[in-house]
């Protein structure tokens, strides 16, 4: 690797970022640190008609959310400042007449009118309009004016565009770090509007000269910029300047069927397609975040999206990822995107937590319902029950009997209640009352003893008492769940079965 490694991630912000977008951050991040490179983070925003109030500051929240925040961006070691385009506007002007002057691009005058009379009549024809090689000397362009000529019509006020002027009967030879080598014919390309007299680069040339002038090293982005990549390639050559390797990531698929993954595949299966919720005037997108992913799970399955280490490995962590990453080992084809599988990992990440950690997580919802509990008591709670959660939000109806007795018992289960149900149970009340040191190993004991000495079968008791204290045959081992629950309560529990069965 020649020059230092420096990516950057640069999203425009028209709306919530995307969770395609997020993959793409990700990413870049991972061969960054892996090179002991830099990433960085510059806000594409110079189509001012698409701007969105708040998607810039949501893109940097939900990188910080997941680990992953750039270390140059807006506000923060502006090294190769500003890092948001829109105030870059008046260094673009130069590099745009610096093509023009080079003859890599031309003044184009068409008004919207006259280009729409153009595609319609080409499509009467049955033909498409593109604005290039072949058709660029008939139109408006100071390709067949004076120079003199042209500079009074800019003079005058006339609006213009800036073009590039693509090479013609070129073939492209070019080279994808994931792709391998791409061959592109330049007379299939249209000369792409670079500037325009508002003032305003487009995208094309904003892109490259930033990407330049930050000195990135390696543009690695979604698939869907490809057909851009003959065009930037020619750029910095027309610039003479070195172009950055460049690495087109597969596209994250839908979980069934074809095509892209799109918010609404998210809306019919209910799963986010944001990091983080986004609230507009059409409504509320939900986020991983505020669904309860923890962000190291989003990082790990996001990484897996068009990317593995070559072995089973299904998780790592940031750190790990960091050492592995390999852009050798990013697929062409498209990832698709499994909902499922994706609660799996949180499922993961959550037996990773202390129980510590869960049952401080847990503790508000517990407060919300006016209950109150022993820190201690909780912590064992949540660590019986936390194999079975993918969310915290789900400990709850997992829980719920630690802290309330059963309002109905499971239809299924009550046909265990037989008719001496009753009696038995009211011998364990019995041998409850009597029993000392109310722990789970001994509670288990004396029971065990008692239906032992008096021939009781395991089944004839166990069920029964389980469904008292549950209302289902459903929880952890029925001994920890009584002494969690305390004698009392058991108890009470107990004659209320005794009497509602
Ligand atoms: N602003 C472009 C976007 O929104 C950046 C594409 C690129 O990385 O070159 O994705």
């Amino acid at each position: 690797m020649s020059r230092p490694v420096r990516v950057r991630f640069a999203p425009s912000p028209t709306g919530p970022l995307h969770i395609g977008g997020v993959r793409t951050a990700l990413f870049n991040y991972l061969f960054a640190k892996k090179h002991n490179g830099v990433f960085y983070l510059r806000i594409e925003d110079t189509d001012q008609n698409r701007f969105v109030p708040g998607a810039e500051q949501y893109i940097f929240e939900a990188l910080e959310w997941l680990g992953i925040a750039p270390s140059e961006t807006v506000g923060k070691n502006e090294k190769f400042g500003p890092y948001r385009q829109s105030e870059r506007k008046p260094l673009y002007k130069q590099y745009a007449d610096q093509l023009v002057n080079s003859g890599w691009a031309y003044y184009a005058f068409d008004s919207a009118e006259a280009l729409d009379a153009h595609r319609k009549q080409h499509e009467a024809e049955g033909k498409t309009f593109i604005y290039n090689w072949h058709n660029r000397e008939k139109l408006d362009t100071s390709l067949v004016i004076s120079n003199e000529e042209t500079e009074k019509r800019i003079a005058a006020g006339e609006t213009y565009v800036i073009r590039f002027k693509t090479p013609v009967n070129e073939t492209l030879h070019l080279h994808d770090s994931i792709r391998g080598d791409l061959k592109f014919e330049t007379n299939l390309l249209d000369d792409k509007v670079l500037f325009k007299s508002d003032g305003m680069p487009t995208y094309h040339l904003a892109n490259i000269v930033d990407d330049h002038l930050m000195e990135t090293s390696h543009v690695i982005r979604g698939e869907e910029w490809l057909p851009s990549m003959p065009l930037h390639s020619l750029l910095y050559k027309a610039f003479g300047w070195e172009a950055p390797e460049f690495a087109h990531l597969p596209l994250i698929l839908k979980p069934i069927g074809n095509g892209k993954l799109s918010k609404r595949d998210g809306d019919k299966m209910g799963f986010p397609v944001f990091p983080l919720e986004w609230k507009s005037e059409e409504g509320v997108s939900s986020g991983y975040r505020e669904k309860g992913f923890f962000p190291e799970a989003v990082v790990n399955f996001l990484a897996l999206l068009g990317w593995n280490d070559g072995t089973e490995q299904e998780l790592f962590s940031l750190e790990e990822l960091t050492q592995k990453f390999d852009l050798n080992r990013v697929h062409k084809a498209g990832a698709k995107f499994d909902p499922e599988k994706n609660k799996w990992f949180n499922h993961q990440y959550l037996q990773k937590q202390s129980d510590e950690s869960l049952a401080k997580a847990f503790a508000p919802t517990l407060f919300e319902k006016g209950i109150t509990i022993e820190n201690n008591k909780l912590v064992r709670i949540v660590s019986s029950i936390k194999e079975r959660a993918n969310f915290v939000s789900e400990f709850w109806d997992l829980a719920d009997y630690f802290f309330v007795a059963p309002t109905s018992y499971d239809e299924k289960a009550a046909k265990n209640w037989k008719e001496d149900t009753p009696n038995l149970m009211q011998q364990l009340i019995s041998v409850l009352e009597n029993v000392g040191e109310f722990s789970s190993a001994n509670i288990e004991t004396i029971v065990k003893d008692w239906m032992t000495n008096n021939e009781i079968g395991m089944g004839k008791v166990m069920q029964p008492f389980r469904l008292s204290l549950v209302g289902a045959l459903k929880g952890p081992h029925l001994f920890d769940i009584v002494e969690l629950i305390g004698k009392e309560e058991t108890i009470k529990r107990l004659e209320k079965a005794i009497a509602t069965l």
